[in-house]
């Protein structure tokens, strides 16, 4: 039986977007003022120049993004694969989103638990008729480095893996086909956060050796879904927590980076209200909050542009070469 929710995803790449609440320290980007831009609004499911299939703001809950995907991990029941990715800068909340601290679990744990339900159990305990199953897998990919996340839980050592057969770089489907890869059958809730715990203190015990952080590795958890053991055809469910999108060498922002960033991020800010201001033809425009916008010189104009792009690399809300040009490479063409 096909669920009708399914019909609607079938075959389909949905993005979604979730933009996590300002740390204490940070200045709250989504207030950043730009025509408007970059305040998440949920029903139209835009951001900025960006239109998500879902938007989801700083107050969402794990719960409210689950429910977003629940129809493609509960389509893995029916045989259907799935692929769920989280792509965002370093802090953006992929590690929040997809793992979760064990007292507000994400993804994870979240579709495991969704699984077992639909496999005939209840959300504690998979009971498949048929004698279904299921099992998971982690594992890290670094350059061009897979490592089994689970192998050896004892010594903590995570196996490097073969990968050759799956053509470099290659992300997943796939990983059932990696010789070596461990797989663990788990069928209660507390099997999977066993699991999980033993693959994420692998994770950065690898990233430790590695002398790389964790934030330039890609995490996969797959999960293979064998909803009738009779039949032996199973799905596969990947959750893909990547690596930081931000380029190599951006990544330790700090110090003196920061207080770039942060004054790229004010300056603007004023500008954000001067266009504002002149669009709603404002008797007063609010030119002199910033060099930035002093200066109105067409140097000033290339400037902001390269600011644009620059905050879009710090601060991406979506990939913006994936959506097209945007306004801004309109303007400086
Ligand atoms: P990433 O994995 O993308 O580098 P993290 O998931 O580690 O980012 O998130 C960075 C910080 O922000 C962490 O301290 C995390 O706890 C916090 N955080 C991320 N998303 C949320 C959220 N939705 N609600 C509350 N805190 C969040
Ligand atoms: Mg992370």
């Amino acid at each position: 039986e096909v669920h009708e929710e399914l019909q609607v995803l079938r075959g389909n790449i949905r993005v979604v977007c979730r933009a996590r609440p300002a740390a204490p320290d940070e200045e709250p980007i989504l207030a950043f003022p730009m025509a408007g831009a970059l305040t998440v609004s949920p029903p139209d499911r835009r951001i900025s120049d960006f239109e998500f299939n879902a938007c989801f703001g700083p107050d969402s809950t794990q719960e409210d993004v689950f429910e977003e995907i629940a129809p493609l991990i509960r389509s893995c029941v029916d045989g259907y694969n799935a692929c769920i990715f989280a792509y965002g800068q370093t802090g953006s909340g992929k590690t929040h989103t997809m793992q979760g601290p064990p007292e507000d679990p994400g993804v994870y744990q979240r579709a495991l638990q969704e699984l077992f339900a639909a496999m005939g159990g209840n959300a504690e305990h998979a009971h498949a008729p048929g004698g279904g199953y299921i099992s998971v897998a982690m594992l890290e990919i670094y350059n061009d480095d897979a490592r089994d996340l689970l192998a050896d839980a004892v010594t903590g050592k995570a196996a490097s893996l073969d990968v050759s057969g799956l053509g470099a770089g290659q992300l997943p489907p796939g990983v059932e086909r990696i010789p070596g890869l461990t797989w663990r059958q788990v069928a209660t809730v507390d099997h999977v956060a066993a699991v999980l715990a033993d693959g994420s203190r692998q994770r950065s015990t690898a990233a430790t050796a590695m002398n790389s952080s964790s934030s330039r590795s890609h995490a996969i958890l797959s999960v293979k879904i064998c909803a009738d053991a009779a039949t032996g055809a199973c799905s596969l469910l990947h959750l893909v927590d990547l690596a930081g999108s931000e380029r190599v060498g951006r990544s330790e922002v700090a110090g003196t980076q920061m207080k770039e960033a942060q004054s790229i991020n004010k300056s603007l800010s004023a500008l954000g209200d001067v266009v504002s201001a002149l669009q709603r033809r404002a008797s007063h425009i609010p030119f002199r909050n910033s060099k930035l916008t002093q200066a109105r010189t067409h140097l000033c104009l290339r400037r902001w542009i390269g600011h644009c792009r620059m905050f879009f690399d710090m601060f991406p809300v979506g990939n913006p070469a994936a959506f097209g040009p945007s306004r801004w490479d309109i303007e400086a063409a």
